[in-house]
């Protein structure tokens, strides 16, 4: 079954009385040659097993099985039940697990699914929570080596953009600290059903093994410190930096100068290093 052909997910529709939910972010792929690179970009091999986040009719899971030892997909729309018993009944490496991402418990899953497996997660993520699911993953600490995802475009930029460029924000930082970033290719609105309003971009992060930023100790501080960077990103630093952590300016302005950072310097200057250093003069 060729699972991108508008006249197959329509009957597959009718059939089952499946409608789209805007609000679930479904945009489902219909161009034949995106999966495809993204289970082979995404390090799906035979050693690896795949976990993906949101099904639609099973494209990408498809692919990810074809390729993995194992699929695992989280779905939170139960109306697509009958839709993938049919469009994946072919399959018996693959798992459904009906949930929301943001709610599921991903160490049980993680053990119940992939215990001692090397992991990459594929996914066409549902664009309403990118960076929350994207935080997610890379915060729990998750024995995953990889995320290949589509992300709209714009997030794409702002993710992939290098640290101390104007692009670049606390979700540059924050994907910095914990992976590398990179674009695989773009993807037109055109290869969507129903197409969004926007382009989009697959990108990869490939998980550090080790903690790139050792002297950060607590991670909660760190982010903290990023969050409060960003608040006001084309403001020089100190003022918001000082009221966000309740630092007085005079405390901070030392500080600021100790790491050799420029008083006038704004969120965008910053090296993911001088974030570091900042957090060993404010909390190390
Ligand atoms: N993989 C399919 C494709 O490429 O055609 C569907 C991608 S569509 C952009 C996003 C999918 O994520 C939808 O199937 C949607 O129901 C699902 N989804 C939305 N919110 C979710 C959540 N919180 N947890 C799990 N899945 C979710």
């Amino acid at each position: 079954m060729e699972l991108t052909d508008i006249t197959t997910i329509k009957t597959l529709f009718t059939k089952h009385g499946f409608s789209f939910t805007k609000s679930l972010g479904q945009n489902f792929l219909i161009n034949p040659a995106v999966c495809p690179k993204i289970a082979e970009q995404g390090g799906c091999t035979k050693e690896t097993c795949a976990l993906e986040i949101g099904t639609g009719v099973g494209v990408l899971t498809k692919e990810l099985a074809l390729r993995a030892k194992k699929a695992v997909a989280v779905e939170i729309d139960k109306g697509l039940e009958p839709i993938l018993k049919e469009t994946l009944a072919d399959f018996d490496n693959i798992e459904i697990v009906f949930a929301d991402i943001m709610e599921l418990d991903l160490h049980r899953l993680f053990n119940e699914h992939f215990s001692g497996e090397e992991v990459v997660v594929c996914a066409n993520l549902p664009y309403y929570i990118t960076s929350p699911v994207i935080m997610r993953l890379l915060e729990e600490n998750l024995p995953i080596s990889s995320l290949t995802v589509m992300v709209q475009r714009e997030a794409a930029d702002r993710i992939c953009a290098p640290m101390g460029t104007r692009e670049c924000g606390a979700i540059t930082a924050a994907v910095n600290y914990y992976s590398t970033p990179k674009r695989l290719f773009n993807v037109s609105r055109g290869s969507f059903k129903p197409a969004p309003n926007v382009d989009s971009s697959v990108i990869k992060l490939d998980v550090s093994k080790e903690k790139k930023y050792p002297q950060v100790t607590d991670e909660k501080l760190f982010f903290r410190i990023i969050r409060a960077a960003f608040a006001q990103r084309r403001k020089q630093l100190l003022n918001p930096l000082s009221a966000e952590l309740g630092i007085p300016k005079a405390d901070l302005s030392e500080k600021l100068t100790k790491c050799g950072i420029k008083l006038t310097a704004r969120p965008e200057e910053l090296k993911m290093e001088d974030f570091a250093a900042l957090y060993t003069a404010i909390y190390g």
